[in-house]
């Protein structure tokens, strides 16, 4: 197995950096950039995109496709409890703070 994926943004190669640069005068290319594979990005999109512009690209490119894998046709919901809890603070006065919290009793 490779220790490394090619950034997958679209015009990663088109991107004008020193780095990008490769072969010899008169046929030199940008290329698209190596992602080297270690622990913090191994199971995460960082694997396989050298930058967050390339991962953006990628996702406005192709964001029909991907969001086909997991299709939302319905919206999600969290069971929760609301309070509200009155606040005397000396400095900034009476105040109403709302809390929301996820009700456990009603998780599916
Ligand atoms: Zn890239």
């Amino acid at each position: 197995m490779s220790d490394f994926n090619w950034c997958h943004g679209p015009s990663c190669h088109k991107s004008h950096t020193v780095d990008r640069v490769r072969g010899v005068k008169g046929s030199k290319v940008l290329r698209t950039r190596k992602v080297k594979l270690n622990n913090w990005n191994r199971d995460s999109f960082y694997s396989k995109f050298c930058s967050n512009s390339c991962y953006n690209e990628f996702a406005n490119k192709y964001v029909n496709e991907i969001t086909a894998i997991a299709p939302r046709t319905e919206c999600l919901e969290t069971p929760i409890n609301v309070s509200k809890e009155t606040i005397n603070d000396t400095y900034w006065g009476r105040s109403v703070r709302t809390n929301i919290e996820v009700d456990e009793t009603r998780q599916s």
